[in-house]
């Protein structure tokens, strides 16, 4: 198998076979990312694809239960691409249960209903998207390149053709000046496109990104450990999603918490009201990551 570093996946994803199909993405604008800077985006040979399939499959075929498709927004492969892939791959795992890949709204909203029914036909079943916010003056401001309702209609299609989401929203993507907005419109639009899987991340300003020359412009300014987790207060006062798991628990996290909307939200809540109160030992500076 063939490996263009760097390399990214869920946490969830760990123990899923990661067949890198496209290298880099193609939006690549988001204002706070460094991930694929400097990496062109394409779309690997299919020949070369195929052949990490057969070479895995040679390797794991009684092993692997779960696929990731890489790297940043591989859902945007046109559809004469996919289908052989996600063929082989049903091929060379005969377990196989779960292919799951990152989209982005606009990837969503470029396919047509047809072509995504029939990529969960062929086994596509989970799409990692990052709305990061649902304040369309934030999601302007970080470049995501789709407002909310693009967000809801883009969640609507991938429900409509049978796939699961699992969504990340941001903490601190608002600066302290969208705080609350921020936040609870993220809560809303969590609820509006109804995912499986909910969790929220914090914002980590990386050197070298747009978002690091607005703040040392003083153009923008990341909430502090409080402000952070009353956004996570609001952000599920106004998360309504019909069965959800939420998952905090991300490194990038002060407070690690989780449970199942709507059932665990007081006491989620109750959590968090611990740890306002400064009776819980949040997760150190030293031990958070990206
Ligand atoms: S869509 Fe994802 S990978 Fe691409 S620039 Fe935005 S955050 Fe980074």
């Amino acid at each position: 198998m063939r490996y263009d570093e760097p390399l990214f996946r869920p946490p969830s994803e760990a123990d899923s076979f990661i067949l890198q199909a496209t290298l880099g993405c193609s939006w690549n604008a988001c204002t706070y990312c460094r991930m694929y800077r400097g990496k062109r985006y394409r779309e690997r040979p299919l020949e070369e694809v195929l052949a990490d399939i057969t070479e895995a499959g040679a390797r794991f075929a009684e092993e692997v239960r779960h696929v990731f498709v890489a790297d940043g927004d591989p859902l945007g492969m046109a559809l004469g691409h996919w289908e052989p892939i996600l063929r082989a791959l049903a091929t060379a795992f005969p377990r196989l249960r779960r292919v799951s890949t990152y989209a982005t709204a606009r990837n969503l909203l470029e396919k047509s209903p047809e072509e995504l029914k029939r990529l969960r036909e062929l086994g596509l079943s989970l799409l990692f998207l990052g709305p990061e916010s649902g304040d369309d003056v934030t999601l302007h401001r970080i470049a995501k390149g789709a407002s909310a309702a693009d967000h809801v209609e883009a969640a609507r299609k991938a429900r409509a053709a049978g796939m699961e989401q699992s969504l990340i929203f941001l903490l601190g993507a608002g600066g302290r000046e969208r705080s609350e907005e921020h936040a609870r419109t993220s809560g809303r639009l969590a609820t509006a496109m109804d995912p499986r899987f909910l969790s929220t991340l914090t914002l980590t300003v990386v050197p070298d990104t747009p978002l690091a020359r607005l703040e040392e412009q003083g153009r923008f300014e990341l909430p502090d450990v409080p402000g952070l987790l009353r956004e996570l207060r609001w952000f599920l006062e106004e998360a309504q999603p019909s069965a959800a798991i939420f998952r905090s628990n991300h490194a990038s996290n002060y407070l690690p918490i989780g449970g199942r909307l709507p059932r665990d939200r007081e006491a989620i809540l109750a959590a968090i009201d611990e740890a306002l109160a400064g009776r819980v030992r949040l997760r150190p500076e030293w031990a958070r990551g990206l």
